[in-house]
């Protein structure tokens, strides 16, 4: 028997608007689309937050015993700049300003991806498909929409005909907008160039004498829209009706609701049965953004070189800090979270290392069973992990006690214990142990902390001789301290 034959999950449906059971279409299996990144420039802390959530929804079906078919794409053409209608091509762009081939530009951000994640401990996802490996299906989409009559061709471009979808379905249903008030909304309609109404969006593109990444089609060269191609890859891999579609909340509209409009023009039927949508990573409270220079990197947080930052957070404690909050919950970063993160992630690690050297004995009220129960609970209402992680302290505390000699445990309890927590923090929190060298970043912290102190004493003393001699030796090491009103603080 499977694990997940005796667990009922509920999701939270963004198409519903409610927590539902959750029920496959093939009882085992499960199919799973996320919006991928468009690679034309570093990931942020944000972007990461949205795949670590779906790596640990991913994670939990796996530990369950589901086959699961993950699609994550890679966006390598047809996003237009400010995710316009029309302009310029995102990565396009950049190979412009760079002076490179766009591939090379789709190269560069693709491995910078794969990099981050995997030092993030992400699973990689079954199929990971590129839109730019997809425009003869892109194509033959089109076709299908145009013969059914819900779409129209303008001067070699394409479009989605919204009014007339809209007249036998329902377009907005996502996102809870109704065309009746985006029409009211919108003043300037002679503006709106080729298209029918300015609601209308682009399947296909015609490129201008200069858009480089063009490709030819029955309508002329062109590219293929955004929206279309997640349509492409999702039905190709997971068929017409597949489990669950997720991405950033951001993506509800236009994004989503476009796919929903494509698929169900094509098939007639709703392509998605679970719409699951994580939330967004602010940082001082307003969205991360590349746009905005409201980012972190990744790779910022893992040396401590940003100025927000006063000191380097390892990959698997940046992950430990996201888990702490729901998937469909704002999370917003700071030094002082992420430091607070860390003493619990600091205290979870020890409590899971001693259990090997735990002495064994009688038992006592800790229930470990009831514990069990209690944290798949929380991951099957709506894969709650700080629900769990607060469980998981319960067994830290209860260890802790254990260590102090205040409680015991039975060999029995103790083996089921370990492999619980193992289970629960490392295949589905995707958490890993403290490797030897977060041990030795670790230490060297120690020491730099010792040599701060040290280097204030100097000063105080007016020993500057003695302070500006720490401070050289450890910048010719590559440490920099960095002095600020709250004291100072260092990068590795
Ligand atoms: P993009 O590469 O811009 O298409 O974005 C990739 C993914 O990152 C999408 O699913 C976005 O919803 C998500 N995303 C962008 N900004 C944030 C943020 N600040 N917090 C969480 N997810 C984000
Ligand atoms: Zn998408």
């Amino acid at each position: 028997m499977q694990l997940y034959e005796s667990q009922e999950i509920k999701v939270y449906n963004s198409l519903t608007g409610k927590k539902e059971v959750f029920k496959p279409i093939n009882e085992g299996h499960i199919g799973m689309y996320v919006c991928g990144p468009t690679v034309y420039s570093n990931v942020h802390l944000g972007n990461c937050r949205t795949f670590m959530s779906f790596d640990m929804i991913f994670r939990y079906f796996r530990h369950l015993g589901y086959k699961v078919r993950y699609v994550r794409n890679i966006t390598d053409a047809g996003h237009l700049v400010d995710d316009a209608e029309d302009g310029e091509d995102k990565i396009a762009k950049k190979a412009r300003l760079e002076k490179l081939e766009p591939m090379e530009v789709v190269q560069r951000y693709t491995v910078d991806f794969h990099n981050i994640l995997e030092k993030f401990n992400f699973l990689p996802p079954s199929i990971e498909p590129t839109a730019t490996g997809h425009i003869i299906e892109q194509i033959e989409i089109i076709k299908d929409i145009l013969e059914k009559g819900f779409a129209y061709e303008t001067n070699g471009s394409v479009y989605f005909d919204v009014a007339k979808f809209n007249q036998e379905h329902e377009y907005g249903k996502l996102s809870g907008r109704k065309l009746e008030d985006m029409i009211a909304n919108t003043r300037d309609l002679a503006a709106q160039d080729d298209k029918h109404n300015p609601q209308d969006f682009a399947l296909w593109k015609k490129a201008e004498p200069q858009h480089i990444m063009r490709w030819p089609s029955p309508w002329g060269d062109g590219f293929p829209g955004w929206h279309l191609e997640c349509t492409a890859m999702s039905t190709k891999y997971l068929g017409e009706t597949f489990d669950i579609h997720g991405g950033g909340m951001d993506l509800k509209f236009p994004h989503h609701e476009c796919e929903i409009a494509q698929a169900e023009a094509c098939n007639g039927k709703s392509p998605v049965n679970y719409w699951l949508h994580a939330n967004m990573l602010t940082l001082n409270g307003r969205k991360m953004a590349k746009s905005t220079g409201n980012s972190i990197l990744p790779g910022e947080i893992f040396s401590g070189e940003n100025e927000i930052l006063s000191k380097p957070f390892s990959p698997s404690m940046v992950r430990f800090f996201m888990m702490q909050a729901h998937y469909t919950s704002i999370l917003d970063m700071s030094n002082d979270a992420l430091l607070a993160s860390e003493k619990g992630f600091n205290k979870l690690m020890e409590a899971i290392n001693s259990l090997k050297s735990l002495n064994t004995g009688k038992t006592t009220d800790f229930d470990i069973a009831d514990w069990k129960t209690s944290c798949y609970a929380a991951m099957n209402d709506d894969f709650n992990s700080p629900i769990l992680i607060a469980k998981l302290f319960d067994a830290v505390k209860h260890i802790n006690l254990i260590k102090e000699g205040s409680e015991s445990i039975t060999l029995e309890d103790k083996l089921e214990l370990e492999n619980t927590l193992h289970g629960l923090v490392f295949d589905v929190l995707g958490l890993e142990n403290k490797s030897s060298s977060d041990a030795h970043t670790e230490k060297l912290g120690g020491v730099v902390e010792l040599l701060i102190e040290l280097r204030k004493a100097a000063r105080e003393n007016k020993d500057f001789a003695t302070s500006d001699q720490i401070r050289d030796q450890l910048a010719a090491l590559g440490i920099q301290l960095k002095d600020g009103k709250e004291g100072t603080t260092y990068s590795l």
